[in-house]
């Protein structure tokens, strides 16, 4: 459900009316849009009638919203969020590129490839150092070790960290270290680790679950923004579907869904979604002409001799390519 405020209502009133419906039982959060303030009630709202608030003073219109995810909705916010962090603005008109390996290997490797996608345009370094790897054999990261590398990259390049939380024991120390929080897709219904991380200041990266609808990514969304953390960053890594050709079928219309019915910004993950070098550029286009916000690319700086995820890592020079030629498309699809 959400209240509407009159245009010239004042922020006290707008709070005592806050007060109210809070001795309810319910969470409200409110968001002020066009000068007018919108309260979203988050809670058992059936019980709840729409008249008990539409008499109150100040009050233009209360109305139920249809979808189950509600602080993620277009509906109750209208305008475009975008997350600053450091900076650089996630969201809305601008197109943001996120690169680094799949992990943290070497303060070596890390530094090197850092480097190289800095020069190259990318805004935000990507590594992790807590891995969720399909076997329990593979290379599982450098846990701490990997986050202080990280650190050091982030020195060296002044290059804001993007890296995975995979367990609610580790968000200390993972908040502690990076600049954005990454949720990866076999974590994306962790409703734990979810509520957790919505008690961070820090932006929150949540990767779509590989058997997940758009519905139930948003949900997942949802419960990050209802422990009070709205910087909420969507992105699509491919799901799984009949074809086993390529790593995993990106579905790339959650682009255009994602931006009609919420307001969060959209990133593409080219790389977990195709599992092939180059299949990542000719993607990376195609995304950026439906206009996402984003784009998060494994880039290493020596593929052949990654510990993950090799196959699909591009060489900084490539990286380079790609990040020329999706700006050419972005301006052209910034026109239209
Ligand atoms: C990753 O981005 O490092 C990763 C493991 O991706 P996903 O969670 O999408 O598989
Ligand atoms: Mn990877």
């Amino acid at each position: 459900m959400i209240i509407v405020m009159k245009k010239d209502v004042k922020m006290e009133q707008t709070k005592k009316l806050k007060e109210k419906v809070e001795n309810l039982g319910l969470k409200v959060m409110i968001t002020i849009g066009e000068g007018q303030s919108i309260l979203a009630l988050v809670g058992d709202t059936q019980k709840v009638e729409t008249e008990k608030f539409s008499r109150e003073e100040g009050v233009e219109k209360v109305l139920r919203v249809q979808e189950p995810y509600k602080l993620a909705s277009r509906f109750v916010k209208k305008d475009d969020t975008v997350i600053d962090v450091e900076g650089t603005k996630i969201g809305g008109d601008n197109l943001v590129y996120i690169a680094g390996p799949c992990s943290v290997e070497t303060e070596d490797q890390i530094v090197k490839t850092a480097k190289a996608v800095k020069e190259a345009g990318a805004h935000f370094l990507r590594g992790g150092a807590f891995k969720p790897r399909t076997s329990p054999y593979s290379f599982q990261g450098l846990g701490i070790e990997g986050l202080k590398l990280l650190r050091k990259a982030k020195e060296a390049t002044g290059l804001p960290i993007v890296t995975e939380l995979l367990d609610s024991n580790d968000y200390e120390v993972i908040n502690e270290y990076t600049d954005i929080i990454q949720i990866g897709a076999r974590n994306m219904q962790n409703f734990a680790l979810l509520k957790k991380v919505g008690k961070s200041n820090k932006p929150i990266l949540l990767k779509r679950g590989m058997s997940s609808t758009i519905q139930e990514f948003l949900m997942s969304a949802e419960y990050i923004m209802s422990e009070g953390n709205e910087k909420v960053i969507l992105c699509e890594r491919g799901i799984r579907t009949f074809e086993t050709y390529l790593r995993n079928t990106i579905d790339l219309n959650v682009i255009t869904v994602i931006k009609q019915v919420s307001h969060l910004p959209i990133i593409i993950d080219p790389s977990h979604s195709t599992g092939r070098w180059n299949m990542v550029e000719p993607l990376s286009r195609a995304a950026v002409a439906m206009g996402v916000h984003g784009l998060m690319i494994e880039v290493h700086n020596d593929p052949d001799n990654a510990l993950c995820d090799g196959a699909q890592s591009l060489k900084p020079q490539n990286f380079k390519r790609l990040v020329d030629n999706t700006k050419k498309i972005y301006e052209v699809t910034k026109e239209i």
